[in-house]
């Protein structure tokens, strides 16, 4: 037995056992699986996602963009307390300590989206840092 988390046409998200995925196809094909809200039978399976719709309301998402403002200044007030300011040197100080050529040490600083990407690709770990608004 597999447990699918399904919705309806309506969005209403619902969990259900089936034998297989194959089962489950068969099932919302022919119409047998009842969406539980509002009676719904037109069911797929859902996005695998946090939950959604409903459950999350106007304040409660605005709540949570505060709240990731917050933890994006804190982040940023360590890094910055904690790591050396290497400006435009990013990519090329992150790969000399990489390669032991620097001290080892966090380091932070401007970074194109390709370099970020292609110092990834060589196994250095880089951790795009949240701009804050004190940016602006
Ligand atoms: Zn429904």
């Amino acid at each position: 037995m597999i447990k699918y988390t399904v919705q309806c046409a309506k969005s209403h998200a619902f969990e259900g056992w089936f034998k297989d995925s194959a089962t489950f196809d068969k099932q919302a094909k022919k119409r047998q699986v009842t969406c539980p809200v509002c009676g719904d039978t037109k069911i797929t399976k859902a996005p695998m996602a946090p939950r959604l719709g409903k459950s999350v309301s106007k304040s409660t998402s605005h709540e949570g963009a505060a709240r990731i403002a917050e933890v994006a200044k804190a982040l940023r007030a360590e890094v910055e307390n904690n790591c050396d300011y290497v400006g435009s040197q990013f990519t090329e100080e992150a790969r000399r300590i990489h390669y032991g050529e620097a001290d080892a040490r966090g380091i932070y600083g401007e970074a194109t989206l390709d370099d970020a990407k292609a110092l990834d690709d060589e196994g250095i770990p880089v951790l795009p840092l949240p701009i804050t608004r004190s940016d602006a």
